[in-house]
């Protein structure tokens, strides 16, 4: 028995990096899962391959999370494919970098819509099934960055930090039903997201993190564990980080 046996998840972004991480930790541990992904259909496809290899039930699907009306049609074919949602994980994101005076409309209007409005998007729909079964845990993938901020990420540290009072507030709404809602606060991770960052500059990084190295997926998806399973079900309302004592 996994601690996630018996539960259905659904994770945005599951093709790659983190997301992926999470999709094959929850299928070690016995979730069923439903995933999206936005353009990269084959790694989508070898990701269901990998994580079917746990004997869990898993189904990819494009699906835009900044689409309001495609995060509706994709919580209505889980439920009929999967019966129910126990676990929302709200994970899809990107990043436009760039410093405040180059920074162009479209490059904050992307990244909140992918980053901040998904989240709005894929919770909404949810969270009449989940009330209606009286349980459910949602996790939002948040970022150090929406706590301390960063040069040349004012978009992205925006939306990320605007998750965190989305989810303080969903907990508090809906904590009453027993449906729970935390942010987890990744700091620097080892992803495609991360690949765009020199030597040099990872260097600075890993200097300045106490634990001496870059995050991995896994260390990201084990916390996601813990929250999506019963081990956390008094825990709540809260920002855990995962960035190895650098938002410390
Ligand atoms: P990544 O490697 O770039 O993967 C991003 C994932 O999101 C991919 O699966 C991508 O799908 C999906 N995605 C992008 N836009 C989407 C959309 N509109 N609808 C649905 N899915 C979409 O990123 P990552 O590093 O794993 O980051 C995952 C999350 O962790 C993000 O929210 C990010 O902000 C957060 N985070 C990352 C770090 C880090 O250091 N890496 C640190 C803090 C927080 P396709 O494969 O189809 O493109």
């Amino acid at each position: 028995m996994g601690l996630l046996t018996g539960k259905v998840a659904l994770i945005t972004g599951g093709s790659r990096g983190i997301g992926e991480s999470i999709v094959l930790k929850y299928a070690q541990e016995g979730a069923d899962i439903a995933f999206t992904y936005i353009s990269s259909e084959e790694k989508a496809m070898s990701v269901v391959h990998d994580a079917q290899k746990y004997g869990v039930k898993v189904v990819a699907y494009k699906s835009d999370a900044s689409n309001y009306a495609q995060a509706e049609v994709l919580i209505q074919d889980v439920l009929a494919t999967f019966g129910t949602i126990d676990i929302l994980i709200n994970n899809a994101g990107i990043t436009k970098d760039t410093l405040m005076l180059r920074m162009t409309e479209e490059q904050w209007d992307q990244v909140m819509d992918i980053n901040l409005k998904s989240v709005f998007n894929l919770t909404k729909h949810v969270l009449k099934p989940m009330m209606k079964q009286r349980a459910g845990s949602i996790i939002n993938m948040s970022s150090v960055v929406g706590v301390f901020g960063n040069a040349g990420q004012a978009n992205y540290a925006a939306s990320k930090a605007g998750i965190i009072g989305f989810s303080k507030s969903i907990a508090k709404e809906v904590g009453s039903r027993n449906i729970r809602c935390n942010a987890v606060a990744p700091g620097f991770i080892e992803t495609d997201m991360t690949h765009v960052l020199t030597d040099d500059q990872k260097k600075v990084y890993i200097d300045s993190i106490p634990l001496k190295r870059l995050g991995a997926g896994d260390d990201v998806a084990n916390v996601c564990i813990f929250l999506g399973s019963d081990m956390s079900t008094y825990v709540s309302g809260q920002v855990i980080s995962v960035c190895g004592a650098l938002n410390t």
